[in-house]
């Protein structure tokens, strides 16, 4: 721990150092040079703010920028070192940030000044090229160790493995978990694997930026660390771990920032203190940044003004749920299995169930409405399988017996919920005749099921799922879909 020395100095020179520090402050804000030296020469006070998780919550941007700028010049004005950087996961989870494709968060993300971020699982969501275009568009790197080209097996050229502060003695790198919507195109070393590849800067402060959870922060190797600041598992938390050195979790969605301050050997970049907290921006009253507001405000016009768009109308509602039996297929998901089935000129069509999050209602239905029931990102696509692996991925929906995981076109499913494991299904029936283990078919589904499932490489496609399914039901209005259960659960 630091030792504060206390020195005692007369009054007079008191009011002579105070003159002077207030001297100090408007010389500051006129000029905005560069901030006074710290206290003492062979340290370094640094301040690094800290969110994660955002999420495309946007209109909690322009209060997070605000605070930041506002801090941030506090600190400066103090003499601090400032860092401002993200744990990942900017954009997924509105149609803010999944419309956009990430942009709108990205451009305000620039405004604020963030100096690094950590790729997140659902930045990959758009895929290798989704990410290319985010780190084209940063005006900070987008940080992560532990990915590399599946056919080269070095790092992709758009992410950053590294990046050193020199002023704030830092050296910052980024750790995701692994992504399946990156596709085959690339791969994620496990994070002790990743690091142990990895030499950092002598005379720099390590701090690791991890979109890996806090479980597997407080797991990660004792690799002499000045502080992990976390994301991913949405946890507002500040830790210590047994090397001495903090795990900061800000929480998500920008309700709230970390902050971490500390102290460095300039020569060696050695922590001689620290201290965390998380402030809480809900009940932070300052002003909002007028800059990311107009900014937000005219990105998310747009994709309001997107979303009102009628596409269709439903003469019958499609739910997401079968009313009365949860082991049958879906009103909601026999439909959206039967459009892709017919647009990729498909035999079969799967789709998890996990991929539908909300139910269609009668009348007419826009854009939005079909957002909030496929809001993933995940395109149409098509592969061809033999009738024995494709009775594996049955049985595996049918898992324990439950709720099976997945809907289907083409196919009647038959199954005992009590049966032994990968036995359960009694029949599967395709088209008119019974489904042939020695057959090829064509199956339409969606690249997250193809990656996380089918271990089949993907097959032509590149249309989004529900663009897919939007078409279908313009083309098709007013659309009346008879339900017909197809997958049968045996009475015992
Ligand atoms: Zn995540």
């Amino acid at each position: 721990m630091k030792i504060l020395l206390r020195v005692s100095v007369s009054p007079w020179f008191k009011n002579l150092l105070r003159a002077l520090r207030l001297l100090g402050v408007l010389f500051l804000l006129v000029t905005c040079s560069k901030p006074p030296p710290p206290a003492s020469t062979s340290e370094v006070r640094v301040v690094i703010f800290h969110t994660a998780d955002l999420h495309g919550r946007v209109h909690r941007l322009p209060a997070l920028a605000g605070y930041l700028k506002g801090e941030r010049a506090k600190e400066r004005r103090r003499g601090a070192r400032v860092v401002t950087v993200d744990g990942g996961d900017f954009f997924q989870g509105t149609p803010e940030g999944d419309l956009t494709r990430g942009r709108l968060v990205i451009q305000a993300m620039n405004e604020i000044g963030y100096d690094a971020a950590c790729l997140g699982n659902h930045d990959f969501d758009f895929g290798p090229a989704g990410v290319r275009d985010l780190a084209a568009r940063a005006r900070f790197p987008l940080l992560c160790s532990n990915v590399f080209e599946s056919s080269t097996g070095a790092p992709p050229p758009y992410v950053k493995d590294a990046v050193t502060l020199p002023e704030a003695c830092l050296e910052l790198r980024g750790l995701t978990v692994a992504a399946p919507r990156a596709g085959e195109e690339l791969a994620f070393l496990d994070a002790s694997s990743a690091l142990a590849r990895r030499s950092w800067t002598p005379g720099m402060a390590r701090v690791l930026l991890s979109h890996l959870g806090i479980e597997r922060d407080r797991r990660l190797p004792g690799i002499d660390l000045a502080a992990v600041l976390g994301g991913h598992s949405h946890t507002r938390a500040i830790e210590e771990r047994a090397g001495g050195f903090p795990i900061v979790h800000p929480g998500s969605h920008g309700l709230s920032v970390g902050r971490l301050e500390l102290v460095l050997n300039v020569a060696t970049g050695d922590v001689r203190s620290f201290k965390a907290n998380l402030i809480d921006l809900r009940t932070w009253r300052g002003p909002e940044d007028a800059r990311v507001r107009a900014l937000v405000r005219r990105g998310a016009r747009r994709i309001a003004k997107l979303m009102e768009e009628p596409i269709g109308t439903l003469s019958v509602g499609l739910s997401r749920e079968h009313a009365a039996d949860e082991g049958a297929s879906s009103p909601l998901g026999n439909w959206a299995c039967d459009a892709l089935k017919a647009a990729l000129n498909a035999d079969i069509a799967l789709l998890p169930r996990s991929s539908l999050r909300a139910s269609l209602f009668a009348g007419p239905v826009t854009r939005g409405d079909v957002y909030e029931a496929f809001p993933f990102p995940d395109t149409a696509q098509w592969v061809d399988m033999g009738g024995r692996d494709l009775r594996g991925v049955l049985e595996r929906a049918i898992g324990d017996g439950g709720r099976p995981l997945l809907d289907v076109a083409g196919l009647e499913v038959h199954y005992s919920p009590s049966a032994r494991a990968s036995r359960r299904i009694l029949e599967i029936r395709a088209g008119t005749e019974t489904l042939r283990n020695d057959r090829r078919y064509r199956v339409a589904t969606t690249s997250f099921l193809i990656e996380t499932w089918l271990g089949a490489p993907p097959g032509e496609g590149t249309r989004i799922l529900r663009d897919v399914l939007a078409e279908h039901l313009g083309r098709n209005s007013p659309l009346r879909v008879e339900y017909r259960n197809r997958i049968f659960r045996k009475v015992e």
